[in-house]
């Protein structure tokens, strides 16, 4: 593999530029975004080694889309039909059921490989960039019967070298799952930094009185809107299900407060500890 376009050199594009240059020094990375002064950004960052064009794809033996999801659904086809019979089309979009089904029928489907890495920070952007973001964590894969066995090989070594564990999952399931895992805790997040804002006008209160507890849970409100709006779009009916399941919780937690059932309340939270060893990996 000698020459890999990366279209978006923001935090997942620019995190796997590091990591593919990492392991393969030899490869040459080229960088195409909508702005020129992202790529010159990404240039400056040593994310890339060149800038180039959709028109240049044909020259590539692998391409890996990280935009936002709405942006990767107009441009997958375009870059489906640009690509060489040999080369290998990846894309990192935190949804998979409207990307897979963009190019269902394209005749070049089995040039493709749908994944999600399951790894990223709240912040965005070329600068955001980091090494090894992508070692101990999950790459997501859907319909990889669909992709050409050879290029299914290509990709996989990709991501072992890289530290990646894989899992293979439909894009339905995909979806319905990272609707309860991502993307609920990103609206919780971003709806607790609302709450807390309208109620302490006074920021400075808010700054000084940010203990771990609320600065960690409110991390995820940092997040790009531009990138998650249409990621709860494309995934509206899983998200809704998601809310009305923790609205309910939220109100219940509420009625034991307001009944003064506190042995409720300690039961409520004793029973979600389980989730330590959940997390911990010995549930
Ligand atoms: P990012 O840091 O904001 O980078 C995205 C890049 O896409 C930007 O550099 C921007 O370049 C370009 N872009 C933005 N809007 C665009 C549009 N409408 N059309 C074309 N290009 C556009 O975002 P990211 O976190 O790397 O996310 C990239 C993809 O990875 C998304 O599909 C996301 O769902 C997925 N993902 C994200 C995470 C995470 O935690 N952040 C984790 C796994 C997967 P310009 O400045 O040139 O516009």
């Amino acid at each position: 593999m000698k020459n890999i376009y990366i279209i978006g050199v923001g935090l997942i594009g620019g995190s796997l530029a590091k990591d593919i240059k990492g392991i393969n020094p030899d490869v040459v990375i080229h960088g195409i975004s909508r702005k020129q002064t992202t790529l010159d950004e990404a240039l400056s960052l040593n994310l890339i080694d060149k800038k180039a064009t959709l028109d240049d794809i044909e020259n590539a033996d692998m391409v890996i889309i990280s935009i936002p999801v709405d942006a990767t659904v107009k441009l997958l086809p375009t870059v489906l039909d640009k690509i060489s019979d040999s080369g290998l089309v990846m894309d990192a979009g935190s949804t998979k059921v409207d990307i897979c089904k963009v190019v269902e029928n394209h005749p070049k489907r089995r040039n493709f490989l749908a994944m999600h890495p399951i790894a990223g920070t709240e912040h965005s952007g070329p600068s955001a960039a980091l090494n090894g973001l992508f070692k101990g964590k999950t790459n997501i894969i859907c319909e990889v019967e669909k992709t050409a066995f050879k290029l299914q090989e290509k990709a996989l070594k990709l991501f072992v070298d890289i530290g990646m564990r894989i899992r293979y999952m439909n894009p339905e399931a995909h979806d319905k799952h990272i609707a309860y895992m991502s993307h609920l805790s990103h609206i919780s997040s971003f709806m607790l930094g609302k709450t807390v804002l309208e109620k302490e006008k006074n920021e400075r209160d808010i700054f000084d009185m940010a203990g771990s507890g609320f600065e960690s849970t409110v991390r995820l409100a940092k997040s790009s809107p531009e990138m998650w709006t249409p990621i709860f779009k494309q995934n509206k009916e899983n998200v809704i299900e998601t809310l009305d399941e923790y609205i309910n919780n939220l109100k219940q937690f509420k009625e034991f407060m307001e009944k003064d059932d506190f042995d409720e309340v300690y039961n409520e939270m004793k029973n979600t500890n389980y989730i330590k060893q959940i997390l911990n990996g010995i549930a």
